[in-house]
């Protein structure tokens, strides 16, 4: 979709064997400093994960440099138009793995993996009733949006999901099973290991709730809310044909609102949605008690200073 917007932000992963994650993620920050891009990327020996943004001309040297080499030539970049960049730093590095699962004998994603499903076939699946609808992130993002029907994971970090899913959902392993994330790179992961676990049918949305939104034949439709993004705009709009319905609700009064904050007090920085009133209402922690232990600290810090 063209749309003459000067920047571009780019979503994409890929599971593949890299050699020397290490060596690659100094390299790979050293080009992009280079290219002036910003952003953040995750290299790992299973592959690479990242969100960058940067003009037109930035984001596509990127993308063709990638392209070029045989592990990336099939690498599926995701791409929005933006009126400006949607990060300010670049930061490139190495991880154990592409999204922190910390199961020891899970499959790698070009291992095992659940069935793609296009957003077309993901949105007939979707009114089956039979179908089991699990959404693959986490708590908080889904409360400002979600697909209608999809359970609600008590989880506040992908590495939860195996207790919350042995936990929770162990009775429907014979059911057929869809799940979703934002890009696709969560569910790669949690339906593989899903499968080893003995669920028998299970699949994801292919390419996330990112592709889904853009799909001109489904438009984003039987979701609900905003899409949480892990970049400066926060959230982004995904379904195109209804009402830009609010779904989430004010940590303090309750009343519907979008909005992500940190709580002031940095040790706590728990992410809950505001007004910009009641925040300012209450000087933007989430709790009284966050407000006293983050003002004693700093009766500390002076007495100390
Ligand atoms: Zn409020
Ligand atoms: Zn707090």
């Amino acid at each position: 979709m063209e749309t003459g917007l000067p920047y571009r932000i780019l979503l994409y992963y890929k599971f593949v064997p890299i050699e020397n994650p290490e060596e690659f993620a100094a390299e790979h920050l050293k080009f992009c400093n280079e290219l002036g891009l910003k952003g953040r990327i995750l290299v790992a020996s299973e592959g690479i994960n990242g969100t960058v943004s940067g003009t037109i001309e930035q984001t596509q040297k990127y993308m063709d440099h990638m392209h070029a080499d045989p592990r990336f030539a099939d690498l599926w970049f995701k791409i929005d138009e933006a009126e400006e960049p949607a990060f300010h730093k670049m930061f490139v590095r190495h991880k154990e793995e592409l999204v922190t699962f910390r199961v020891e004998d899970a499959p790698k994603p070009f291992e095992k993996t659940g069935k793609y499903l296009s957003p077309k076939e993901f949105h007939e699946a979707l009114q089956n009733e039979d179908v089991i609808v699990i959404d693959g992130r986490n708590d908080y993002e889904y409360d400002i949006g979600h697909f209608r029907g999809a359970i609600r994971p008590d989880v506040k970090s992908f590495r939860e999901f195996p207790e919350w899913i042995r936990e929770n959902l162990s009775q429907y392993k014979d059911k057929p099973i869809i799940t979703y994330c934002t890009g696709g790179v969560r569910c790669e992961k949690l339906t593989g290991w899903m499968m080893e676990e003995g669920f028998e049918n299970v699949a994801q949305l292919h390419g996330g709730v990112v592709t889904y939104g853009k799909d001109a034949e489904v438009q984003g439709r039987l979701w609900d809310g905003k899409l949480y993004v892990f970049d400066e705009r926060i959230s982004v709009p995904v379904n195109r044909t209804e009402e830009d319905k609010v779904i989430g609700k004010c940590h303090y009064c309750g009343d519907p609102e979008d909005r992500y904050i940190n709580c002031a007090y940095p040790k706590c920085n728990r992410k809950t949605i505001a007004h910009t009133h009641c925040e300012e209402e209450h000087r933007g922690y989430c709790s009284e008690e966050c407000e006293k232990h983050h003002a004693a600290q700093q009766d500390m810090e002076e007495v100390v200073g």
